[in-house]
């Protein structure tokens, strides 16, 4: 049976810009309740296990000089132990561009967690109402209607990757504001990736490096993955293909991703590393939001009759990637608690 529930606001999304706007809100006493189609938490900054070794295999490390955010992957790293927030990468290898420069930049830290980067995404989703296996299939002011089940909530917030999220709210009424966001939104680029993960025998020689940017040709990254971990049963490395190839061989043959990545990693492979044991392909279809294309805030819009729409994500703050999406679901979060429905908490 379809279920049917009500609440404050409805967060579309679990991903880091929903959870840290979701968690926001719920400290602050309003009922949310998260949407979510996927089996689990952290969208893109996704951890898979392979033989029970963590491999990050979206995200490869977060940057970011925040004190709140940084607050939150030490909180998010204590309940594992000491050591499970490390400084990541710190050997840097290649001649190309990383994909966030200013990762690299002033007094940004680059972190990564022992354990995966979905620990910071479970620490923000503590305590929060998450409706998982959640597609969103339509949109109408104060409603979500999904795949399993019915959400009613005056406030709406939408946190989906742009063209996702621009597909969902076509199904809502021409109105002068949203139209002329929807006009923004609309010229933005969100690249795909298609990444693969390539795994070896822990007892052959590994890459010295944990990042390497390769210059030119297929690959964007190599991420040496299993340098981040405690005791790694294998090494694993995850390719990240660049967004122009990915572009043009993402309807292809993911066999033919893996040996064609595969053989662009080469030169920056030890020769002795050998063919991997084991290879997994992934696309991304909307992997990264395009640089230019970055807006300063979130949007929040009046839908008139007491409903409002809210949209954070990548997209809506200057940083770029996580702490782009951290920071936008905190402000969103702020300007709904004093906006025209605040409440007496
Ligand atoms: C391969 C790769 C490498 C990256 N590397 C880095 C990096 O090194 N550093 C960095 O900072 N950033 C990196 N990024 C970018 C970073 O992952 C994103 O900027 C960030 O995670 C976006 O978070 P978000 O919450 O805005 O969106 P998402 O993480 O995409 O969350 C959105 C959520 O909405 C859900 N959703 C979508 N549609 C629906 C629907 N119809 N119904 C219900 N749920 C829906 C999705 O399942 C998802 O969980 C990388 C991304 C990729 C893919």
């Amino acid at each position: 049976m379809r279920a049917e529930e009500h609440a404050d606001v409805l967060v579309l999304g679990a991903g880091i810009a929903g959870l840290s706007c979701a968690s926001a809100l719920t400290r602050a006493g309003r009922r949310v309740l998260v949407l979510e189609k996927a089996r689990g938490v952290g969208g893109r900054a996704a951890t898979r296990r392979l033989d029970g070794q963590p491999v990050d295999h979206g995200v490869a490390f977060i940057h970011t000089e925040d004190p709140e955010l940084l607050a939150h992957l030490e909180a998010a790293a204590a309940a594992h132990g000491p050591d499970e927030l490390i400084d990541w990468p710190l050997r840097v290898e290649g001649a190309g561009q990383p994909c966030l420069p200013r990762a690299f930049a002033g007094r940004e830290r680059r972190l990564a967690l022992r354990g995966g980067l979905t620990v910071l995404a479970k620490h923000l989703s503590a305590g929060l109402p998450l409706r998982l296996g959640q597609r969103a299939e339509g949109l109408r002011p104060g409603q979500i209607d999904c795949d399993n089940g019915l959400f009613h909530a005056p406030d709406l917030v939408i946190t989906a990757p742009l063209p996702q999220a621009l597909e969902l709210l076509r199904g809502l009424p021409a109105q002068p504001e949203l139209h002329s966001a929807l006009e923004l939104l609309r010229a933005a680029t969100v690249h795909p990736c298609i990444t693969v993960i390539a795994t070896y025998p822990a007892d052959r020689p590994a890459p010295a490096w944990d990042v390497c940017y390769p210059e030119g040709g297929p690959l964007a990254l190599i991420a040496h993955d299993s340098r981040k971990r405690a005791a790694p049963r294998c090494h694993a490395l995850v390719l990240q293909a660049s967004p122009r190839w990915s572009r043009e061989h993402l309807e292809g043959d993911p066999a033919r991703w893996s040996a064609d990545l595969l053989a662009a990693a080469a030169p920056y492979l030890p020769h002795e590393l050998g063919a991997p044991q084991g290879l997994q392909a992934h696309r991304w279809r909307y992997a990264r939001l395009d640089g230019a294309s970055q807006l300063a805030e979130p949007l929040l819009i009046d839908l008139g009759g007491g409903q409002r729409l809210g949209l954070a994500g990548e997209a809506f703050a200057w940083s770029g990637g996580v702490e782009a999406a951290f920071h936008s679901g905190r402000r969103l979060a702020q300007r709904l608690l004093v906006g025209p429905h605040k409440r007496d908490l």
